[in-house]
């Protein structure tokens, strides 16, 4: 059986499969939807939950908070 990737939405924390879950990359500042999943740099994975969705601009900037008091 072939292996399916899973990642984790980071809004509700639900694990499913990668296929399923819109992925964005952290660059320069800003989250930018990585529609052909080509873009290099950490993934965040957000499901197409209609809740999820609404939320993630909230997650994000907590997110982005969290990545440049790291630097
Ligand atoms: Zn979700």
């Amino acid at each position: 059986m072939k292996h399916i990737p899973e990642r984790t939405c980071i809004v509700c924390g639900k694990k499913t499969y990668k296929y399923l879950l819109d992925r964005y990359v952290y660059s320069n500042g800003k989250f930018i939807l990585d529609k052909d999943k080509k873009l290099d740099g950490r993934g965040f994975y957000i499901c197409r939950e209609e809740s999820c969705r609404k939320k993630a601009d909230k997650k994000f900037s907590s997110i982005k908070s969290r990545l440049e008091r790291r630097r």
